[in-house]
Order: C-alpha cells, then sequence, then structure tokens
C-alpha cells in the first residue's frame, strides 16, 4: 500500500465498546444501551450507514475519552438495527477495515472521531505463505479438538489466502483476553500477526490436549467399576442359575446359625451387626470375606454346648489305675483335688501341674483325667511361644488375622467345658512382643477368665467352665503363673517300674497298634531289663516305648515276609537283631577303680544323670584348668575344692609347696551337655585329692553335695532323681549330704535297698570311703585319726537307719 494512497475520514461516528473487540470480514451482534452510542447509531444510520467501533481500555468507565479508547478500531456496516422492548438497540454489524483514531470529539449527542486507516505491507513473502498453511493445519487440528467451532468458520480459514483475513478470523474465533485481541488488531507486520496467532492456537491445543487425557483417566476410572459392578452382578446370576449358594442364601444361612450358636447377647449384637455389614457388600470382595469368616468363627466356637462331667471318683480312680502303672502318691493327689472340686462344685481352686522329665506320663495322666471326668481333651504346647497375640490372637485389622490359640483349641474341644493342657508352660519365652506368661494368667484366673477377651473376636468368652491342666519339665515356671498352680512332681521311674509298665501298658499297646496279635510276639523279661539298661537312659519311658514300637514294627516285617514264622520270641541276646548295637553299657561309669576319676550325680531337665569327673596332675606352676561346658557356679566349685584340700594337705600327706610346682587339670567328659549347679563340689575335691595322692576311688562309689571351704557338705536338691540315676547307673554306693536325709523318706524303697546311702557331713568321712585306703599324713600334720572322724561321725554302718528314724521323731 502507497503511504498516498492512505484513507483519511473526519467526523465519523464512534461507537465504544465493551469487552468485544472486531475484526475486519466479521459480522457481530452488538447490544447498546448508553445514550451517546444509540444515537451515533442513529445518525450513521441517517447518514451512510457506517460507524467506527472501537474498544475501551476500561470496560466499566460511563464516557470515554480519547485516553481511555484503543487507538485502533474498524470501520465497520450497520447490518440491521433492531430496537428492543426494554428502549435498548441490538445492532448487527460487519467489520470492514482497520483504522487508526486520531481525534475525538464529544457532540453532546454522540461521540464523532477524525481516522487514519492503518498502513500495512500487503506484500505476502514466502515465510508468510508457509505460515498461513502451517496456521491452516493447526486449526483444523484445533477445531477437531474444540469441536464447537461452526463449519462455516472451518471453511473461510481453509480458503483464505490472504494472511491478514486469516489472521482476523481466526483472532475473531479464538477465545482469547481483550488485550490479546486488541493486539492482533493494532499489530503492522503480516508475519508478525501470524505468528502471534499460531502461538496462540499452539496454546489452546495443548490446554484441549491435557484436558482431554484427564479427562480420558478420569473416565477410565469409572468405567473400571462400573464394569466391576456389572461383572459381579453377572456372576451372581450366574450362581443362581447353577444353584449354588447366592448371597442371599448365605446371608440367610448366617443368620440361622448366629440364632442357633446359642451366644451371649453381648456376643450376638456383635455377630448381628458384623452380618448387616456383609449384607451389604458386594460377595466378592475381600472386605466382604474377612467379615464372613469373622462371623464364621463366631458361629464356631461353643457357647452352650458342654459335656456332662462325670463326678464319680470311685469310677475316677479305676480308669487312673487302668491306664496308669504305679504313681500311687500321684494318683491320689488328682483323686483328692478332684474330691474338692465334687464339694465346691466349682473350678475355682489352684490349676493342676504335672512335673517331671519328659516320658513320665504327665500328658498321659491329664488325658486318664478327661476320660475320668467325661470331659473332651484338648491339648496345647507353649514350647516356644513367646508373643502375646498367638495366645490371644491379632486384631481383625491385622492381614490375616485369626482368633488366638485358646480359642482355636476350644473350637477344636466343641464343648464350652473341656479339659484344656498347658503342656510344657515352662518352655514359654518373654521377648518385646509382650508377655505371654500374663496373657496366661489372665486365662487362668477364675476372677478373670469368665470375660476373656481375644484380640479377634473382640467379645468376652467364658473360660470358666473349662478344667485347665499344665505340664513342664522343672519348676522353672514364671512365678505368677506358679502361685495359681498346685505342683505335682512325677520324678521318674525305678527299672522295676519301667518293667511292669512296658509289660501292662506299653507292649500290649504297641502290638495292638502293629496289628500283632497276641501269641505271636514274646518279649522275655529279660529282654526289656535289658532295652532298659543297655538302649535307654532315662528317668521316663518314652525311648523304651520307642525301642519297643521298633521291635514291634521288625516282628511284623519277619511275620509278614517270612511265612515260617508265627510266633517270634525275643530274649535278651536277640536284641541285636531287632534294635541295633546297644546303646549305653550298663554298669558302671568305670569298671575299675581308678586314680582321679569320681563318679558325681547330677540334675538335668531330663531328670538325674551320673557326671563323671576327671583330673590329672602334672608339673608345673600351680594352675588350674578345667574344661567340659562349665558354668559359672561350677567353676567357683573348683575354686572351693582346691582350697580345701590345700588346707588339707598335710593329713593327705602332700608337700606344703605342691600347689606352686603342680598344675591340676579337671575335666568334665560329655561336653555337649552344659553343666552347673551347687552339687559337684565334694566330687572335684575327692578327684583332685586322688591325683594328688596317687590314690584310686572306687568306680561304684558315687557323690553329691557342695562343699565349704572349711570341708563341711552341704545339702543338694533332686536327690530322688540322683538316686534313681545311681541306681540306673550300677552304683553301690552313694554319699549324700547329712542334711538330705530327711528327703530319704520320699525315695522308693526297692531303690534304698539296692543302694548303700552315706549321709556325710564332712570331705574327710567322704574321702575315707571313696578312696580304695587313706593317706598317709606327713609328720607335721596334726593328727587326724580314724577316731576323730568316729566323733564326728558316730554311727558306722548302721548310720543310715538311725538317721532316718531321728528325723521321723523330730
Ligand atoms: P510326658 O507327657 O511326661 O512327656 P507321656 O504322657 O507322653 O509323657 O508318656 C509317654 C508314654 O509313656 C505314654 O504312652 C504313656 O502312656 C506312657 N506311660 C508313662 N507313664 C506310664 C505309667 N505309669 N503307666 C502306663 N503308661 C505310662
Amino acid at each position: 500500500m502507497d503511504i498516498d494512497q492512505i484513507e483519511f475520514k473526519t467526523n465519523v461516528f464512534v461507537l465504544a465498546l465493551r469487552d468485544v473487540v472486531v475484526f475486519p470480514g466479521m459480522v457481530v451482534p452488538l447490544f447498546v444501551g448508553r445514550e451517546k452510542s444509540m444515537n451515533a447509531l442513529y445518525a450513521a444510520m441517517d447518514e451512510n450507514k457506517q460507524i467506527f467501533l472501537v474498544t475501551q481500555k476500561n470496560a466499566t468507565q460511563e464516557t470515554p475519552t480519547m485516553d481511555s479508547l484503543y487507538q485502533v478500531g474498524v470501520m465497520a456496516n450497520i447490518l440491521q438495527l433492531l430496537k428492543l422492548p426494554d428502549g435498548t438497540l441490538k445492532v448487527l454489524v460487519e467489520g470492514v477495515k482497520r483504522f487508526e483514531l486520531i481525534g475525538l470529539e464529544d457532540q453532546e449527542n454522540f461521540l464523532t472521531g477524525d481516522i487514519q486507516e492503518l498502513f500495512s505491507d500487503e506484500t505476502v513473502s514466502a515465510e508468510a505463505q508457509v505460515l498461513v498453511t502451517t496456521i491452516q493445519r493447526r486449526f483444523e487440528d484445533y477445531a477437531e479438538l474444540k469441536k464447537k467451532v461452526p463449519s462455516e468458520v472451518k471453511k473461510s480459514v481453509q480458503k483464505t489466502d490472504d494472511p491478514n483475513r486469516l489472521v482476523d478470523t481466526i483472532s475473531a474465533n479464538l477465545k482469547l483476553r481483550i488485550e490479546d485481541k486488541q493486539g492482533l488488531l493494532e499489530m503492522l507486520s503480516v508475519v508478525e500477526r501470524l505468528e502471534k496467532v499460531l502461538a496462540m492456537i499452539e496454546v489452546e491445543i495443548e490446554l484441549l490436549e491435557s484436558e482431554q487425557r484427564i479427562n480420558q483417566r478420569v473416565k477410565k476410572k469409572m468405567d473400571q467399576t462400573q464394569r466391576n459392578f456389572y461383572l459381579n452382578t453377572k456372576l451372581q446370576a450366574i450362581h443362581e442359575e447353577l444353584g449354588e449358594e447366592g448371597s442371599g442364601d448365605e446371608i440367610a444361612r448366617l443368620s440361622g446359625e448366629i440364632e442357633n450358636a446359642g451366644m451371649t447377647q453381648q456376643a450376638k449384637k456383635v455377630a448381628d451387626d458384623e452380618l448387616k455389614k456383609l449384607k451389604q457388600m458386594s460377595p466378592q470382595s475381600p472386605e466382604a470375606n474377612i467379615v464372613r469368616t469373622y462371623i464364621e468363627w463366631m458361629i464356631n466356637i461353643p457357647w452352650k454346648k458342654r459335656s456332662r462331667v462325670s463326678k464319680d471318683l470311685h469310677k475316677a480312680q479305676q480308669i487312673l489305675d487302668q491306664q496308669h502303672y504305679g504313681l500311687e502318691k500321684v494318683k491320689e493327689r488328682i483323686i483328692e483335688y478332684l474330691a474338692v472340686q465334687k464339694r465346691v462344685n466349682k473350678l475355682k481352686g489352684p490349676i493342676l501341674c504335672l512335673v517331671g522329665p519328659p516320658g513320665v506320663g504327665k500328658t498321659s495322666l491329664a488325658r486318664s483325667i478327661a476320660t475320668a471326668t467325661n470331659r473332651k481333651f484338648v491339648r496345647m504346647s507353649l514350647g516356644g511361644v513367646r508373643d502375646e497375640a498367638e495366645i490371644r490372637g491379632h486384631r481383625k485389622t491385622y492381614l490375616g488375622a485369626m482368633p488366638g490359640r485358646i480359642i482355636q483349641k476350644m473350637k477344636v474341644a466343641g464343648t464350652r467345658n473341656p479339659l484344656f493342657l498347658l503342656d510344657e508352660i515352662d518352655k514359654m519365652a518373654c521377648d518385646h512382643r509382650g508377655d505371654p506368661a500374663s496373657a496366661l494368667l489372665e486365662v487362668l484366673d477364675p476372677e478373670q477368665n469368665k470375660t476373656f477377651n481375644d484380640h479377634y473376636l473382640e467379645v468376652d468368652y467364658d473360660l470358666s467352665d473349662v478344667m485347665f491342666v499344665a505340664t513342664s519339665n522343672s519348676m522353672d515356671i514364671p512365678e505368677p503363673l506358679l502361685d495359681r498352680m498346685e505342683i505335682i512332681d512325677l520324678s521318674g521311674y525305678t527299672e522295676n517300674e519301667k518293667l511292669n509298665i512296658a509289660t501292662r501298658h506299653l507292649m500290649p499297646r504297641e502290638m495292638k497298634d502293629h496289628g500283632i496279635k497276641s501269641g505271636e510276639l514274646e518279649i522275655t523279661e529279660n529282654a526289656i531289663i535289658r532295652i532298659i539298661q543297655n538302649y535307654t537312659r532315662e528317668a521316663g519311658v518314652r525311648l523304651l516305648n520307642q525301642n519297643l514300637a521298633k521291635l514291634c514294627r521288625k516282628a511284623v516285617t519277619k511275620l509278614v515276609t517270612d511265612t515260617k514264622h508265627s510266633h517270634i520270641k525275643v530274649d535278651a541276646d536277640d536284641l541285636k537283631e531287632f534294635l541295633g548295637v546297644e546303646k549305653h553299657r550298663f554298669g558302671l561309669a568305670e569298671e575299675n577303680n581308678q586314680i582321679g576319676q569320681v563318679a558325681g550325680l547330677a540334675w538335668t531337665r531330663v531328670g538325674g544323670d551320673l557326671l563323671r569327673i576327671e583330673a590329672t596332675a602334672m608339673p608345673g606352676k600351680g594352675k588350674n584348668i578345667s574344661t567340659g561346658q562349665l558354668g559359672s557356679v561350677m567353676q567357683e566349685s573348683i575354686q572351693a575344692a582346691m582350697s580345701v584340700i590345700r588346707s588339707r594337705s598335710l593329713e593327705l600327706g602332700l608337700n606344703e609347696d605342691f600347689y606352686e610346682k603342680t598344675d591340676v587339670h579337671l575335666h568334665f567328659p560329655e561336653g555337649a551337655i552344659k553343666k552347673d549347679g551347687p552339687s559337684a563340689g565334694i566330687a572335684i575335691c575327692t578327684a583332685i585329692a586322688s591325683v594328688l595322692t596317687s590314690i584310686p576311688v572306687k568306680a561304684d562309689v558315687a557323690m553329691t553335695g557342695e562343699i565349704t571351704l572349711r570341708g563341711e557338705v552341704l545339702p543338694i536338691g533332686g536327690l530322688k532323681e540322683k538316686l534313681l540315676a545311681a541306681s540306673r547307673g550300677g552304683i553301690k554306693t552313694v554319699l549324700i549330704p547329712y542334711e538330705n536325709i530327711r528327703d530319704l523318706t520320699e525315695i522308693p524303697e526297692e531303690v534304698k535297698e539296692g543302694l548303700d546311702i552315706h549321709p556325710v557331713q564332712w570331705i574327710d568321712e567322704v574321702f575315707k570311703i571313696a578312696l580304695e585306703r587313706l593317706p598317709e599324713a606327713s609328720e607335721k600334720s596334726i593328727k587326724s585319726t580314724d577316731e576323730d572322724l568316729e566323733k564326728l561321725v558316730p554311727g558306722g554302718d548302721n548310720l543310715v537307719k538311725n538317721m532316718e528314724k531321728d528325723h521321723k521323731r523330730h
């Protein structure tokens, strides 16, 4: 466009616009209400139907001035003018050409202005051409996304090859801010206008695309939920079609079962509430499964079913006698216990606790009590239980939660008054996960167990009808539990008792279990004794039972595979064939008297045992060495024993400085067993004395007792077990502390008869009995003669009997 071709107009009618920018080529309806604007329109209609449209910088301003209007506007033709009922006007205008306002005049009735055509370079560069095609393509994309672009707009954009017209058309149709639109209207350079419009289209496309992505994500989620709902409904319909239990049937069944379970009021309410929850859930959802499992638990634990408890003591005694040999005292205690229960008609008293080594019949006694009282029997092992939750369960919210073991076992029992055996109560551990002992205490306390609260069930369950019985290998039971218990000791069997148990109970049962008829297998008494002596070394009869079972197994195989045999007789000499080589050498730990070798007696968890102690001496610097898994108490015993020997060095005929030139090594073989406890003092002392004096120790003597520095023998625990071990070990003479005489009344006669029991008060008596001979005292020694010893220990051979009588008299 040449500069002199630029068009000027004076005194054109001006219409100030609010919130709209009109581009050339656009047909736009406008609503006009301001007096001066309406007058301008009327005046223009009268003249040439042309009017200058220019936008206000601030839409709220009532009377625009030159400054408050943008500089560039558009000359427009008025296509139509319509008076609206409220007195305002609707006017349809068509933008024609861009003009710049260069003067404004207020004519009182309306505004007029002087305007000048906008100078614009109309040569279309190659760059502009490329931009045009890009814009056309991108606008198509935009229209595709936007959906609402009218088709005539789309068409005109595709058709236009005048770049300015293209910009005007698009600008009018994009959703832009007024300032941006005005910017595009005012811009002179075609390329800049095109670039600006392209940028605007890109922004719009970006916005639309991200909006679409968001919509798609939301939709996908909604679709999935709908799909699940649809499939579940379908599945339910399929179940119904197949005649399987639909959720409706299930709810009805559960509801009936809750009704019939005989729950407490509290429990029933909780169960009903859970059922209500279940009804509202989709039946296949994981939540529904959790609720269903809970309800099933509530239904299946015994709320009202109970067995008819028998209180016939006579019958109880009969059953106990039938199923167990011996154990007279134990059975008597059990019957007494049942008698008290019968009288008070309640299970209020202490809990029975059977204490003893493995295989002495604790579990089977408990089973017999259950039979005798006609209660169901359930057993729960506490070995290794270290978590309170094992007893009380986990809360429902915990993944995979279940009730604790007490409730689980009650479900197994199926009645609310079973005999509940708490096995191995001493093996229960305690750590950071809570104290199982205190949870157990609540279970056992008759004040609290009426309302036992399992973490999973979360309702009270009444355990007060349950008869609890506990077993333990040792007295090492948590103190508060011990307080609730009535301890019954089962210390172990003598050889004769074992023989009887084997022939009367174990053999017949094993033969029956292995399908052997009486007459097909005969085991001689000698064979059983050989098994007891050479194949087992135990306080109970567990290994004995295992050996008999093995024997039966081999016998059955023989009977089945070899038809020659219809009767098998097993004597002592045949045992090798059935049970393999002998495991233990019966008799003494040592068959000959040895220097420095003493048989001590220990008390372990599995009953009493022979404890061999060996000592050797060698030239050295006075060191004491000890080996063989010793605890600290044992170490101290060794120190004390050494001091006792030193204080008696002259009586023992030792050089006064022997301890400076001799190293003594003490060894306790069978190293795998940890040895501790204060009862080996005199045995250690004897071993040292023997090795230093080179006098052998009698092999058939065993001893137990702790020692003071003065050489006095102190009492020990577990005498009964130790004496049983001595008799099992083929010991003839046993030295026990004088103060333990009182325990002798509890020892079975047959054990006492087989042993020569010597109570001793001083170590010197021990030496006298255990060493082959007494050492010759050194010259310097203060004479300690047999007479002195006699003074200390009056009595001689009748000693034991006298002392027992003494004991009874006091
Ligand atoms: P514990 O519970 O003390 O470890 P068990 O009760 O398991 O021992 O006993 C082991 C086996 O020995 C059982 O088969 C039991 O019947 C049997 N038994 C133990 N003592 C006797 C006895 N006095 N009379 C008959 N059988 C016995």
